[in-house]
C-alpha cells in the first residue's frame, strides 16, 4: 500500500513551536535554538500503520524491511524513498528472559533483557545512525561530525563509510574504551581528541557544524531519535505487543530516554498499545545531573563535572534534558542513580549469566535492583531492562574487575585468571582446588 503523496512529517521546536521542512539541514530551532521534534502526521498515516503490517515484515529478506528500524518505517521516516535508506539491517536484537540467578540477584521475578549490544557495531547507536545518515544524504551532506565517548563514533564511522561521506569525530581527552576507539579508526573516520571532557566536545561540535557546513550526528539531531524509538517498538513486537510494567534504561545525554517516551506516546495515540509502561532512567552517581533535578522536582536544571567508570554515560550536561523530562510525564517515570560499585557488580552478574554487556548498560540492572529494594518497583512486576552495548566494547574494565585492579572499587564477583605448570599433576590439583565436577 503506497503512502499518499503529501508532506507526512515536519520539524517542530519544543520551545517556541517554530517549524522547519525536513529538507532543511537544521537540527535545532532556527528561531530560538531549541530542540526539534520530527512530527509525523499521524491522522494521515493511521490507515498505513498497524501491528499486522509491522508483523508481516518480520520474515522479510530484503532491505529496508529486514531492518529492525525500517520495519517501522511509517513511524520513523515515512516520506523517504526505500532506495534512499542507508541501512546495515540494524536492530533485530535479542530479547532474553533473565536467567534465574540474575533475576534473583535483582529481586525481580520477571525480568527481560533487550540486548542492543547485538547491533552491527555493538550498541543501540546504530538504530539512530541509520536515521541520521539517511537524512544527511537527503540534504546532500559531504561530511558528518559527532562528539562521542565512543559508541556514537563507532556507529557513525561505519555508516558514513557505507554512505561514502567523510566522518570526523571529536573524542574527550582520555578515558575512551579501546574497543570503541578501535572501531572508529578501523572504519576510517578522522579521529581527534579534544582537550576537555565530552561536554566540551559536544559544545564545539554544535558551534563547528553550522560554521563549516558539516552535518551534525549527535543525538540533538532529531532523526537519530526517530531510529532509536524502534528499540521499544521491536521489544513490544517481540512480546506480541504486551506492554510491560517497567522499561529501565541508562541515561547519559538522555537521547534514548527521550526517544522511548516519544515512540511510546505515538503508539498510544495510534491505539497500538492500550497502556503506557513506566520508564525508569538510571544515571551513574558521578554523572547524575538529571537525577539531581528530578529530586528537586525540576526546580533547577543541573550540570555537573561528570565522573564514572561507565564512560558511555559520563556526561555532565545532557543535551536532551527537556525531552527526557517530557518522557517522565508521558510515562509516570522515575529517575535513579547508581554508584560505580553497583554498576560493576551488576555487570559481573549480567556477564556471568552468559549474556554480557558494557558498563553503562549494567546501570539498567543495577537500577532494577535498587528500585526493587526501595519498593518503587514491585518484585512481581513485569520488567524489561535495556542493555545498550556489547561486552567487548570495554574489555579493560572486564579484565581489571576480575583481576581486582579497578581503582577504588571492589570485585566481590571476581573470576580470577589462574596460571599452572604444563603437567597433569597441576591439572589435577586445579580441578580438586576448584571443586570442579568431573566424570
Ligand atoms: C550512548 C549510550 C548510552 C547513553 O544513552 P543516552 O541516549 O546518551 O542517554 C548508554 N549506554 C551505551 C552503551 C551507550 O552507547
Ligand atoms: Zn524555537
Amino acid at each position: 500500500m503506497n503512502l499518499p503523496n503529501k508532506t507526512l512529517s515536519h520539524l517542530r521546536c519544543m520551545e517556541c513551536g517554530n517549524t522547519h521542512d525536513l529538507n532543511e539541514p537544521v537540527y535545532v530551532c532556527g528561531k530560538c535554538g531549541g530542540l526539534l521534534d520530527v512530527v509525523h502526521d499521524l491522522e494521515t498515516l493511521r490507515p498505513y500503520i498497524s501491528k499486522e503490517i509491522f508483523d508481516s515484515r518480520l520474515g522479510s529478506l530484503d532491505a529496508p524491511y529486514n531492518s529492525g528500524v525500517w520495519r517501522f518505517k511509517e513511524l520513523v521516516f515515512p516520506g523517504i524513498a526505500d532506495e534512499a535508506i542507508i541501512t546495515r539491517h540494524e536492530g533485530n536484537t535479542g530479547l532474553y528472559t533473565a536467567p534465574k540467578k540474575l533475576a534473583a540477584w535483582t529481586g525481580a521475578s520477571r525480568m527481560m533483557l533487550k540486548h542492543e549490544g547485538e547491533n552491527p557495531t555493538g550498541s543501540f547507536k546504530d538504530r539512530g545512525m541509520t536515521g541520521g545518515i539517511t537524512h544527511a544524504m537527503l540534504v546532500k551532506a559531504s561530511s558528518v561530525l559527532c562528539a562521542s565517548t565512543g559508541n556514537t563514533s563507532a556507529s557513525m564511522a561505519s555508516y558514513a563509510a557505507l554512505a561514502g561521506v567523510q566522518a570526523l569525530v571529536f573524542f574527550p581527552y582520555g578515558n575512551i574504551a579501546m574497543g570503541k576507539l578501535a572501531q572508529s579508526i578501523a572504519y576510517g573516520a578522522i579521529n581527534v581528541q579534544v582537550k576537555g571532557d565530552f561536554d566540551a566536545s559536544l559544545s564545539l561540535v554544535r558551534q563547528a557544524c553550522p560554521e563549516f557546513g558539516i552535518y551534525l550526528l549527535n543525538s540533538v539531531n532529531p532523526f537519530r531519535l526517530e531510529g532509536q524509538k524502534t528499540i521499544v517498538f521491536e521489544m513490544l513486537q517481540q512480546r506480541r505487543w504486551k506492554v510491560p510494567d517497567w522499561i529501565v534504561l541508562p541515561g547519559g545525554n538522555l537521547g534514548n530516554s527521550s526517544a522511548f517516551g516519544k515512540g511510546l506516546y505515538e503508539l498510544y495515540q495510534l491505539g497500538l498499545i492500550e497502556k503506557m509502561p513506566r520508564i525508569a532512567i538510571i544515571q551513574a552517581a558521578g554523572a547524575a545531573p538529571f537525577y539531581q533535578s528530578y529530586q528537586e522536582n525540576f526546580a533547577e536544571r543541573h550540570a555537573v563535572k561528570a565522573n564514572t567508570i561507565a564512560t558511555a554515560i559520563k556526561i555532565g550536561n545532557p543535551a536532551s534534558f527537556i525531552k527526557a523530562k517530557r518522557t517522565l510525564s508521558y510515562t509516570n517515570g522515575v529517575v535513579e542513580a547508581v554508584t560505580d560499585q553497583e554498576i560493576v557488580d551488576a555487570k559481573a552478574m549480567v556477564d556471568s549469566s552468559g549474556i554480557g554487556c558494557e558498563p553503562a548498560s549494567a546501570a539498567s540492572v543495577a537500577g532494577v535492583r535498587k528500585l526493587i529494594q526501595q519498593g518503587v518497583i514491585q518484585p512481581d512486576e513485569d520488567i524489561v531492562a535495556v542493555l545498550t552495548g556489547h561486552v567487548l566494547k570495554d574489555a579493560d574494565t572486564v579484565i581489571n574487575y576480575h583481576a581486582e585492579t579497578l581503582e577504588s572499587l571492589n570485585s566481590p564477583y571476581a573470576n580470577k585468571l589462574r596460571v599452572i605448570d604444563p603437567t597433569l599433576e597441576a591439572v589435577e590439583s586445579l580441578i580438586r582446588g576448584e571443586k570442579m565436577p568431573t566424570r
